[in-house]
């Protein structure tokens, strides 16, 4: 047993043979090692705190922005963010009143994109049922659309100073590891023990303090990978650190891995009246990444690529080359991607039978990767031509019919011949249906107001630049 092991155990007045409290029990108890942790913290961070945008004043509704916006995502990335969404709406009113379209926009980029679309709904119920001001009142707080417990004491602590945790998993780590706590902070109970506890650590009337000191040291100190406890202000009474546990704590048993989804999508090019453009398509009202700009992309079932295309300059360059061979199909001649034939002629098919778009892919572009909680897209992408809309009763047909209208294998000639057929003195190529509601092309100009997903934004802005190259 070290000298360090005594000295915790001493202030915790926790003997060597002595069963280890609960969360629970910790919580109600008054040791000396929650003292000396409330009182040590909160000096260390009086004296050490960043100057962040958000601490500028305590205006609850600057503080709620900053919260929804440091959800999953550092802090030097939201800055920006957070300092262009507070010019842009300045007061609830303001972001009750915007389009949510605008609202998209400036999160465009930072993920998790329902945080932008629940904070506006919380917005709009602040604006309506409060006269535009955030009660100081937990419990209405609490009821705001999208505010979860950890948002609401971070609002009720930070901007009201009441006594009320913030805990998230920065928290559950640091006091995981300074209380040597070995419960599953995966497990709701567990969360609900924490809470009391870091509602038990705080100090009178400094309740706004502690918890950033808190979140503070969960960022700078007591980080995950590397805790740098020779330079933590607790560190003479972390029983985590004195037992040697602090790499192994907190334990969280691990969430079920991602889903892999393939993903086919169109890299559709105007031609014509729409030279210079390209088709995208903006996603459902409800569902994942609702209402944002993408482009057309199907589910690949079965079709996952064998083998991974090349990465940076290499892909690049590989694109370059299939923007300069990719006319007749027969570019893929060396593409990385096995079983490329077999994806683009499903792409075709599928978004005609699922959007009765009919698009003839002419060669592979590049991929991206976008990870979701639960899901992770490999999106393909090939370049397309566009041909026409197809009425319903063929799109039904699109998914089952092996015509050699919808053949792209073979250099799609036989999609190429019906396509022409259908086009008419330059007019745009429709046979009988208009373009889907939800579909339109955009120069790079008009992305500056339409939401994409990173994934796309990525493909796009490489597209633009590679066009603006050439
Ligand atoms: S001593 Fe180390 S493990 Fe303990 S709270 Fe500080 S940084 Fe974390």
């Amino acid at each position: 047993m070290t000298e360090r092991t005594n000295a915790a155990d001493e202030v915790s007045g926790r003997s060597e043979n002595a069963t280890r409290a609960s969360v629970s029990e910790l919580a109600g108890a008054g040791t000396e090692a929650k003292a000396y942790f409330s009182r040590e913290l909160l000096d260390w961070y009086r004296a050490n705190k960043r100057v962040l945008p958000w601490r500028m004043n305590r205006d609850p509704y600057r503080i709620w922005v900053s919260e929804v916006m440091l959800q999953q995502t550092r802090v030097d990335t939201v800055i920006p963010y957070y300092e262009r969404f507070l010019a842009k709406f300045p007061t609830i009113t303001a972001l009750a009143e915007a389009p949510e379209e605008e609202v998209l926009k400036l999160w465009e980029g930072l993920g998790y994109y329902s945080r932008a679309r629940n904070l506006q709904a919380g917005a709009r119920e602040v604006a309506e049922r409060h006269g535009g001001i955030v009660p100081d009142n937990k419990d209405m707080v609490a009821a705001l659309r999208g505010v979860g417990p950890y948002t609401t004491g971070a609002i009720m602590s930070i901007a009201f100073n009441r006594p009320e945790p913030a805990v998230d998993g920065n928290v559950m780590r640091v006091l995981s590891r300074y209380f040597c706590l070995e419960d599953d902070i995966a497990k709701p109970s567990t969360r609900i023990g924490i809470e009391k506890l870091a509602a038990s650590l705080i100090p009178e009337g400094a309740a706004g303090d502690f918890n950033q000191a808190l979140m503070e040291l969960g960022a700078l100190v007591c980080t995950p990978k590397s805790p740098g406890c020779l330079t933590c202000p607790v560190m003479a009474h972390c029983e985590g650190r004195a037992e040697g546990k602090e790499h192994v704590l907190p334990i969280k048993t691990k969430a079920k891995p991602p889903r892999p989804e393939t993903r086919l999508a169109a890299l559709i090019v105007g031609t014509g009246e729409h030279a210079g453009q390209l088709l995208v398509r903006q996603r459902p009202e409800s569902g994942l990444l609702a209402r944002m700009w993408e482009l057309p992309h199907v589910l690949a079932e079965g079709l996952a690529p064998k083998k991974k295309p090349a990465r940076g300059a290499k892909a690049k360059a590989d694109k370059l080359a299939a923007e300069m061979l990719a006319i007749d199909g027969s570019a893929m001649a060396d593409s990385p991607i096995v079983g490329k034939e077999a994806q683009m002629d499903a792409l075709c098919r599928q978004l005609a039978a699922e959007d009765r778009v009919l698009i003839r892919p002419v060669g592979w572009w590049s991929e991206a990767e976008h990870v979701f909680s639960h899901i992770v897209w490999d999106v393909q992408v090939f370049k397309a031509e566009f041909g026409f809309v197809l009425e319903e009763a063929e799109a039904a047909s699109a998914a089952s019919d092996a015509s050699d209208r919808y053949k792209v294998a073979e250099g799609g000639e036989a999609y190429a011949s019906a396509a022409r057929e259908t086009a008419a003195g330059g007019e745009a190529m429709a046979e009988g249906a208009g373009m889907p509601a939800n579909y339109r092309w955009i120069s790079e100009a008009d992305m500056a107001e339409l939401a994409f997903p990173n994934v796309f934004l990525r493909i796009l802005r490489e597209y633009w630049e590679i066009a603006a190259a050439r």
